[in-house]
């Protein structure tokens, strides 16, 4: 017999991918199912950035590239970034990764061992918890509370650091709750954090551009006190409608670059060469396509938010970031995972229950509005008929 490590056998999951596998089921079998699972936006990837990925591949860039991306790419992040925070970082502390996540797969194998302590926001992105238990280091859940629409507050997660904490996970505006950290409660974490100088921060802001009403992205890079322990977790994903892409980008410290470097020759030797092609036309080129779909996406959150609240036994609060609602739906009488199945099965809508981001989703359920107006509402409707005849199913 075979004996992978143990490790393998503590890995977690991300339930979306298995919600929209079956959902694409049963479409395929001829049902119709609305998406409201998805973690990605329904727009297509700007046409000058698709072509600029074409321009590369005709123009022979399709080979091996520097491990950490090309230069142009690191430059043009670090331009980014100046422009967005007013920060200046220099182009080798960039580093181009294929996607998101392989930032926080990077950061949490770098700081999570047996005996260490990781803390990451519960509800939050599922694949923080696995990573962390993969690694051998104890996962110390930042409990994330409607009450406080959703935001961490600073004192608790300063309060859940002991002597074994090396990392502290943050995102915002976050997945699944769509909440957004106000600037007063980063500043006192970031007070906080002074009194723990060996503990590293990866601040997750790859929803960054995603921000509605009176909310602010307040980037974790702003605070000079704490960026010689900042690992920035961003990528083109969700902002430019390119998550098949496998794009990503993170900002590390000096202490920590070349570390990574290897990290990444072990690992992936380079992203796609004419994926960061289109990165650098991404970031250099027109932001209309961006700017268009925020818009977009804040209407439906009012349709959405709207909509859900007039479900019988839901509330939502309105989110400020994002493409996510977190409905609490404890009065309908359903358990979260329950409900949305039932969904998916009974109702065709797809949706993700609470309980797939941790154990503090209990009770919520994530509805995604990347999907048009038309679907938002169709999708609810069903929602509310169904919860008006299975009102009491029991738990
Ligand atoms: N971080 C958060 C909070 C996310 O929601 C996601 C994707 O859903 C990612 C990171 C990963 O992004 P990518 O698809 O670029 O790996």
């Amino acid at each position: 017999m075979v004996r992978p490590v143990a490790g393998f056998d503590r890995l977690g999951d991300e339930n979306a991918f298995a919600v929209l596998a079956r959902a694409t089921e049963l479409a395929a079998q001829g049902r119709d199912v609305i998406n409201l699972g998805i973690g990605q936006p329904d727009f297509r990837t700007p046409e000058h950035i698709v072509e600029a990925a074409i321009k590369a591949l005709r123009d022979g860039k399709h080979g091996y590239t520097e491990a950490t991306g090309i230069a142009p790419l690191r430059e043009a992040v670090a331009a980014h970034v100046a422009t967005r925070t007013g920060v200046t970082i220099p182009a080798d502390r960039v580093m181009i990764v294929p996607g998101g996540k392989v930032t926080m797969f990077a950061a949490i194998m770098m700081f999570g061992e047996p005996g260490a302590e990781i803390l990451y926001p519960d509800p939050g992105f599922p694949i923080y918890r696995s990573m962390i238990e993969f690694t051998g280091a104890r996962a110390v859940p930042v409990p994330i509370r409607e009450e406080n629409d959703f935001a961490f507050s600073a004192d608790e997660v300063l309060s859940l650091i002991t002597p074994d904490t090396r990392l502290v996970i943050l995102n915002s505006p976050a997945n699944p709750t769509a909440g957004v950290a106000p600037k007063s409660e980063i500043n006192r974490l970031v007070a906080g954090l002074l009194d723990h100088p060996s503990v590293a921060v990866l601040s997750d802001e790859i929803y960054d551009r995603m921000v509605y009403d009176d909310a602010e992205h307040i980037s974790l890079l702003s605070y000079p006190e704490i960026r010689n322990r900042l690992i920035l977790l961003n990528g083109w994903s969700k902002t430019y409608a390119m998550t098949g892409w496998r794009l990503g980008w993170s900002i590390w410290p000096t202490t920590l670059t070349e570390r990574f470097r290897k990290f990444a020759v072990n690992g992936w030797s380079c992203v796609n060469a004419p994926a960061q092609y289109a990165g650098i036309a991404a970031l250099e080129g027109p932001q209309t396509a961006v700017d268009d779909m925020v818009a977009a996406f804040d209407k439906r959150r009012k349709v959405t938010v709207a909509a859900l609240n007039k479900l019988p036994g839901v509330s939502c609060v309105t989110p400020k970031g994002a493409f996510y609602t977190f409905p609490n739906i404890t009065e309908t009488g359903w358990g979260a995972k329950a409900l949305a199945s039932s969904l998916l099965e009974r109702a065709g809508v797809a949706l993700i229950g609470g309980p797939d981001f941790g154990e503090l989703g209990e009770g919520y359920l994530r509805v995604s509005y990347a999907n048009s107006e038309e679907n938002i509402a169709a999708a609810l409707d069903r929602v509310g008929e169904f919860l008006t005849e299975h009102r009491a199913a029991a738990r």
